[in-house]
């Protein structure tokens, strides 16, 4: 018999949802329950300096206003909670404790000056590749720099070669030390890093199907090593398309006429937006209002584009 689908939306409270995070949360949504699975909601807030409260609330409340319903998540809770990543701190550092007692981690003292003066390249998500300099580093220097400066933390990733294939994306490869090289764990702050909290999540909760923006991508080699160091089962991914404006700029939280609070005042009742959402994606052919469960009826991965979808945001 084949395991329940668990799938999850992972939203950063960083501002209130727009047109790219609703679609995310849709798919992801809509993958889950079609196929008869449960849903998590879980909320990535680590990045204190961009998360701020009100924007929680303002995504549960914008998700139940689509339709969108959760088996577990931040406010009803669930057997593998917390669902909040600013309250699994422990979890993380026991994470971080495995890996290190086996020698695979070490302490980077590199500022950011240090990592862009290495010019290293930069892969497309952003991240420069790491030379390994710290690892170099003897006891007497770690100790010398550590009474200056808190270190970060990064994973040794040795000769890791990782193949996956994506649902929607097709065949993967990425030898690490080639693609980003020895990455963080645990940031110069003490805050676990993303790639790590995010498995460590998805990894507890048992999630089985991940679904979210082609810009997460090249992170997921790096995922896939950590689950493979830390055991747990990786998931199937689904890299979605992005939503692109008629210039090829990505539409962002900035394009406040797209975030939730705009359209919830332009279309007042979700099945018309969800309507113009399902039709962006390829669910349907017209952009005519539409419910939630004839949604999930209709969905299939066949009908998602790969490539970027465009979105003129005047007209929208
Ligand atoms: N929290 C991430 C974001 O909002 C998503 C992470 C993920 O889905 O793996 O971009």
């Amino acid at each position: 018999m084949s395991k329940t689908v668990r799938g999850r939306f992972a939203p950063s409270p960083s501002g209130r949802m727009h047109l790219g995070n609703v679609c995310c949360a849709l798919l992801a949504y809509l993958a889950a329950r079609s196929s008869g699975g449960e849903f998590i909601l879980r909320m990535e807030d680590l990045d204190t300096g961009r998360c701020h409260p009100p924007y929680d609330r303002w995504i549960l409340d914008d998700l139940a206003w689509l339709g969108l319903s959760w088996d577990e998540g931040p406010d009803c809770g669930g057997p593998c909670g917390p669902y909040t990543q600013s309250l699994c701190g422990e979890l993380y550092a026991e994470a971080i404790r495995r890996l290190s007692e086996r020698g695979l981690t070490y302490p980077c003292f590199c500022s950011r000056a240090d990592l862009a003066a290495a010019q290293a390249p930069h892969l497309e998500d952003g991240t420069v590749r790491y030379d390994g300099r710290c690892s170099r580093l003897n006891e007497a220097a770690r100790r010398q720099l550590a009474e200056k400066k808190r270190p970060a933390l990064r994973l040794r990733v040795g000769a890791a070669d990782v193949a996956f294939i994506d649902g929607l994306q097709g065949a993967q490869r990425s030898v690490l030390a080639d693609s980003c090289g020895d990455f963080v764990l645990r940031r110069a702050d003490g805050l676990a890093a993303y790639q790590l909290a995010v498995v460590v999540d998805d990894g507890r909760m048992g999630v089985t199907q991940v679904v979210r923006g082609r810009d997460l991508l090249a992170s997921t080699a790096r995922q896939l090593y950590l689950y493979r160091l830390l055991g747990y089962e990786p998931p199937a991914f689904f890299h979605i398309p992005l939503l692109v404006a008629p210039d090829g700029r990505r539409l962002s939280k900035r394009e406040h006429d797209l975030d939730m609070g705009a359209l919830r005042a332009r279309f007042r009742r979700p099945e018309p937006l969800l309507g113009r959402i399902a039709c962006l994606c390829g669910l349907i052919e017209r952009p005519e209002p539409i419910g939630m469960e004839e949604l999930i009826g209709l969905f299939r991965w066949d009908r998602i584009p790969q490539g970027d979808i465009i979105v003129n945001p005047e007209r929208f």
